[in-house]
């Protein structure tokens, strides 16, 4: 058997290790359950870890041994959040109230993973029902961060990006409603995809706030998030709002890139602004650029200063319906009541955590009569204007460089008792949600806090269905770290 570092490891390498027959299928299933035994117990990135994935591995290794053309992610172990439907299995989205629901169908994209031959070694931690920055909202305890375990690992994806950076998966699926791909993905180090709106299908994603949620991969390098989103990525009919995905070729005339630094994402206004260490990490990747003949040009998205606001009405809005149909009838925890309306109270209140208890309120309260118009209804309009700012400066240049996230990875417990505090941390990722264009985040740089170096991501977003923009400038960035 060949020696493997799992550190090194790729998509990308797996695979010729794979189709060159120097590793099995199973071979690699057991050294990532290996490492999920041991590190897992600290890291609480798994919820659960299958333990028919060998068998399954067994399956691909008879495929090919027997000179079939190897599929594109053919015995790749993936972790997948667990609000992501997989037949047969438990998936709770980390709440009580569906401790014990289990899925009655695959998510598309788990059918579009198995059709290329991927393996799921488990399904990993998450906030509950996707809500949070720091995996902190979990019923199932706090996932921690693998490069300081006091810190945590965002969120909402927080197991996924763990599961990646830590090496128990090699690849990882997470969904990104208001940055809970990027976010996560910055503070461990790992790349994170949130495409464009419709690029991907929602059917079997457990819906957060729909006119925003997006499933995206989380991986070690831009080429291998690449990968998976092309396999991921097509129309489904079961989500009307997928489409067919035609690329947006990039009309580059020369081969350079024009780079917008929209100026609104470097001077936020609420929290403490911008760690001057993170602000070197991005000023040192825009610098990459310049030196390498890219062009730079300061741009303005001047309604990005109510992105949070509008983010804050209308996730909320979006959550408060879909999270009535957990009401103890239909499926999960059921707590018997005098009438329906106690049972429906006393399910609730058992079964869904504080965070999203407060966003079912505000949602409805957003939503009621007398208080639609004035918040709903101007939230949308907002939302409007914010998706021309991203149509007008699409015209000038051909992606954008941000921050993902304001500082690098808080502790654990520093922002769980102010919930303000908590949402500013996603200041330059709802844009992209509230517009629907790709976004992808990327690691950079390191900053030193107490001795311990955490990872700092950078931020590339482009105009809808660009992905392509994405993936090239990603690259050139990777090599030049
Ligand atoms: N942190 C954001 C929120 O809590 C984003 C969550 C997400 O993208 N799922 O709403």
């Amino acid at each position: 058997m060949t020696i493997i570092n799992l550190g090194d490891l790729t998509i990308e390498s797996a695979r010729s290790l794979l189709h060159e027959g120097k590793i099995s299928a199973r071979e690699l299933t057991s050294i990532y359950q290996e490492e999920i035994n041991t590190k897992n117990p600290e890291l609480n990135a798994y919820l659960e870890v299958f333990d028919d994935t060998f068998a399954e591995a067994k399956e691909i290794d008879e495929r090919l041994r027997s000179g079939e053309a190897p599929r594109a992610l053919e015995g790749i172990p993936f972790a997948i959040k667990d609000n992501i439907l997989i037949k047969d299995r438990i998936c709770s989205a980390a709440s009580r109230i569906l401790e014990n629901y289990q899925a009655s169908y695959d998510a598309f994209v788990i059918k579009k993973l198995r059709e290329a031959g991927a393996l799921f070694l488990g399904r990993t931690n998450m906030d509950e029902f996707a809500m949070g920055s720091s995996t902190e909202n979990s019923a199932f305890g706090a996932t921690k961060n693998p490069y300081d375990p006091s810190r945590v690992p965002g969120g909402s994806s927080g197991g996924s990006a763990v599961s990646v950076a830590s090496n128990l998966a090699l690849a990882a699926l997470g969904s990104d409603t208001g940055g809970s791909i990027r976010q996560p993905a910055g503070f461990c180090g790992v790349v994170g995809l949130k495409p464009t709106y419709g690029a991907v299908s929602r059917s079997g994603l457990i819906a957060m706030a729909s006119s925003l949620d997006q499933i995206g991969p989380i991986a070690k390098t831009v080429r291998d998030a690449e990968l998976i989103f092309d396999v991921i990525k097509g129309k489904d009919l079961l989500d009307s709002t997928s489409v067919q995905y035609q690329p947006q070729i990039p009309n580059l005339k020369s081969k350079k890139l024009r780079v917008g630094v929209p100026k609104e994402y470097f001077s936020v206004k609420g929290g403490e602004g911008i760690d001057k260490d993170v602000l070197g990490v991005i000023n040192k990747a825009i610098e990459t650029l310049r030196g390498l003949g890219h062009e730079i040009k300061e741009v303005s998205l001047p309604h990005t200063p109510y992105a949070l606001s509008c983010y804050y009405i209308i996730a909320p809005a979006e959550i408060s319906a879909n999270l009535a149909r957990y009401d103890g009838v239909r499926y999960g925890l059921y707590k018997e009541g005098k009438n329906v309306i106690e049972e429906y109270f006393k399910t609730r209140a058992a079964g869904l955590g504080e965070e999203v208890r407060r966003r079912i309120i505000l949602g409805t309260y957003v939503l009621s009569a007398g208080y639609y118009e004035a918040y709903y209804g101007r939230a949308s309009k907002v939302r409007s204007l914010i998706k021309k700012d991203f149509e007008n400066v699409f015209r000038e240049v051909d992606l954008l460089i941000t921050p993902i996230s304001p500082k690098p990875a808080f502790k654990i417990g520093e922002k769980i008792d102010d919930p303000l505090s908590m949402y500013l941390e996603d200041i330059f990722l709802v844009t992209a949600n509230l517009a629907g264009v790709p976004a992808l985040s990327l690691p950079f740089g390191q900053v030193d806090r107490g001795g311990v170096s955490l990872p700092v991501g950078i931020q590339l977003i482009a105009s809808w269905f660009s992905e392509s923009i994405l993936f090239e400038a990603g690259k050139i960035l990777e090599s030049h770290r």
